[in-house]
C-alpha cells in the first residue's frame, strides 16, 4: 500500500525533531553535525536566537496579508537588497522555482515592450537546475526530472557547460536571454569560469539579450560574498534568490535592473503568500546578521580551513576521492566510480553524525550554515576520515 507522504523521496533514515545551532538531534535521541543545512537553507544554523526572536515578534503581530496592502516588511527588505546588490527592484515569491520561472517571464516581457516579441526563447547551460515547474524542468533538460512530464514547455534551448563559442552560436533572433548558475549545485558544485561568465555577459550586451543568474542556491553569503556574481563582478540583469534568504522559513526573491523591472506593470504578476509578513521578518533578521560586520569573513575563513582539510583527505584517499571543488561555504567533494560512491558516503556518514546532500557527478555537498567555527570544521573532517578510512577497509 502507498504510504500517505507521497513517495517522491528516497528518504536516508534519519528523522530530525530539533536544532540547536550547528546541530539538529534525532527522534532517537542522536546528534547530528548538520553540514547540510537543509540544502542550504539553515543558513544561520537551527533557531538561531535573532531569527527566533525575529518570527516570534512577528507571529504575535500579525501573519498575513494581502499584496492589495502595502507591506512594510517588503520595502524594508527590497531596499536592502537594492542598497547591496546591482538590482533596482525585487519582486517577492515563495520558493526558488517561482523566483527563477519569474525572471523568464520578465525576460519575455522585457522583449516583448521593447518590439520584439518574437524573442522568447532562453538559453540555459547543460548540468543546469532551475526548479522542478514545467518551465523549470524544461530550462534544467535533466533527463532524470523530465522523464514521464514531457511534452516539455517550448522555448527553451541549452548548450555545453562552459563553451562560449556554442553559446554564441546558440543566439538566434529569437532568443530572449540566458540562465546560468554562477556555481551549479545540484548538478555536482560545478563553477563557470570568471572569463566564461564575463565572456556570457558580452554575448547578451551585443545581441540585446537579458542575463539571469540563479542564485537560489549560491546567494545569501554562502560563498563568502552576498551573492556569487559579486566574485567575477559580472553584474546579471535579473537574479533569483530563495534557499538561505529565509534561513528556513519558504521565501524567493526576484532582483531586476530598473529597465527589465519597469516591465512589470500592476497586474503583470501576483502570488498569494509571496512577501508575506512571516517570511518577510525572517528574511529581514537573516539580513540583520549576514550583513553584519566580519560574517562573510568567517565564511572564507572557514571555507578555507575546510577546503584544506578536504584537500588532505583526498591526498590520503586517492583511490576513492578526485578533488574538491567550489567556493565559500558551497563545497563539494568528488568521488571516484561509476557515480553512486558519493551518495553511498552519505549515508555512511550520516550513521556516523555527519549530515550532507550528494549531487550530480559523484559530488557529496558539503554546505553547512555560515556560522561554523574551527572546532565544527575539525569535526566534520574527523567524521569524514572515520567513514572514508572505514571504506578504503584501513584503521588510522
Ligand atoms: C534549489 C534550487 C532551485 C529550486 O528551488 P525550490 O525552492 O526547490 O523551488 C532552483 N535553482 C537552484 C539553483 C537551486 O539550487
Amino acid at each position: 500500500m502507498i504510504t500517505a507522504v507521497m513517495p517522491t523521496y528516497a528518504r536516508y533514515d534519519v528523522a530530525l525533531e530539533r536544532g540547536e545551532g550547528v546541530y539538529a538531534f534525532g527522534t532517537d535521541g542522536r546528534r547530528y553535525l548538520d553540514f547540510g543545512a537543509g540544502i542550504a537553507v539553515a543558513s544561520l544554523g537551527h533557531c538561531h536566537p535573532h531569527l527566533v526572536k525575529a518570527l516570534k515578534t512577528q507571529a504575535e503581530t500579525l501573519w498575513h496579508v494581502s499584496n492589495l496592502y502595502n507591506i512594510p516588511g517588503q520595502e524594508r527588505l527590497a531596499e536592502r537588497l537594492v542598497a547591496n546588490t546591482f538590482a533596482d527592484a525585487v519582486f517577492f515569491n515563495n520558493s526558488g522555482n517561482e523566483a527563477v520561472e519569474l525572471g523568464f517571464k520578465m525576460m519575455r516581457k522585457f522583449q516583448s515592450e521593447n518590439g520584439h516579441p518574437e524573442r522568447y526563447r532562453i538559453i540555459s547551460v547543460e548540468g543546469a537546475f532551475h526548479g522542478r515547474s514545467l518551465a523549470g524542468l524544461s530550462a534544467g533538460k535533466q533527463q532524470k526530472q523530465t522523464a514521464g512530464f514531457g511534452p516539455l514547455t517550448d522555448g527553451f534551448d541549452q548548450v555545453a557547460f562552459g563553451n562560449l563559442n556554442e553559446m554564441k552560436s546558440a543566439v538566434t533572433p529569437k532568443t530572449a536571454g540566458i540562465v546560468i548558475e554562477p556555481i551549479q549545485g545540484e548538478g555536482g558544485i560545478r563553477p563557470m569560469d570568471d572569463d566564461y561568465l564575463r565572456g556570457v555577459r558580452a554575448i547578451c550586451d551585443d545581441f540585446n539579450l537579458l542575463l539571469q543568474f540563479d542564485e537560489v542556491q549560491t546567494g545569501i553569503g554562502r560563498t563568502g560574498k552576498l551573492f556569487a556574481y559579486q566574485w567575477p563582478d559580472v553584474k546579471p540583469d535579473i537574479l533569483s534568490s530563495a534557499k538561505g534568504l529565509g534561513g528556513g522559513f519558504p521565501i524567493g526573491a526576484t532582483m531586476a535592473t530598473e529597465k527589465v523591472a519597469a516591465t512589470m506593470g500592476a497586474g503583470s504578476h501576483g502570488s498569494t503568500f509571496g512577501g508575506n509578513p512571516l517570511a518577510m521578518a525572517c528574511a529581514n533578521a537573516v539580513l540583520d546578521v549576514v550583513l553584519s560586520d566580519g560574517f562573510l569573513e568567517n565564511v572564507n575563513s572557514m571555507s578555507e580551513r575546510l577546503r584544506e582539510g578536504l584537500n588532505d583527505l583526498v591526498t590520503k584517499y586517492p583511490h576513492h576521492l578526485t578533488g574538491v571543488r567550489g567556493k565559500g561555504l558551497l563545497l563539494g567533494l568528488r568521488f571516484r566510480g561509476d557515480g553512486s560512491e558519493a551518495g553511498a558516503m552519505v549515508a555512511k556518514a550520516n550513521a556516523l553524525g555527519l549530515l550532507s546532500v550528494p549531487a550530480g557527478d559523484n559530488i557529496m555537498r558539503l554546505i553547512p550554515p555560515l556560522v561554523i567555527a574551527d572546532a565544527h570544521v575539525d569535526e566534520a573532517l574527523g567524521i569524514l576520515n572515520k567513514a572514508l578510512a572505514e571504506t578504503a577497509g584501513r584503521a588510522d
